[in-house]
Order: structure tokens, then sequence, then C-alpha cells
């Protein structure tokens, strides 16, 4: 199954509607790590921490 992360979600405040998709949890945070500079954000493992908390099937 597909892991997601849903930017809006993680970032309640952003109105990005990015949806990060991976075909593992590994991809996904892969692609978070990108998505994160995007916004200006340091992709620090404190930060992807937190972030994998919000991975979701899909
Ligand atoms: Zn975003």
């Amino acid at each position: 199954m597909a892991k997601v992360i849903h930017c809006c979600k993680v970032n309640p405040s952003s109105t990005c509607d990015h949806v990060i998709r991976g075909a593992t949890e590994e991809e996904v945070l892969e692609g978070a790590r990108k998505h994160a500079r995007e916004h200006g954000l340091e992709p620090t493992p404190e930060l992807l921490e937190m972030v994998k908390g919000f991975i979701e099937d899909e």
C-alpha cells in the first residue's frame, strides 16, 4: 500500500495542498525532506521524526 503525507495536516497553518506519495515509508520521507526545503525548512532529524507521525496509508 502506498504511503502519503498531506502537507496541510503536518502544518495546518499552511495553505499548501501538496500530497507527498511514496511506495515505502523511506520513500515518502525522502519526498518530505525535499518538500520541507520548498517551504524553506531545514529537514532536521527532529522535523522528520515529527513528520513520520503524519504518514498515512493511501
Ligand atoms: Zn507543503
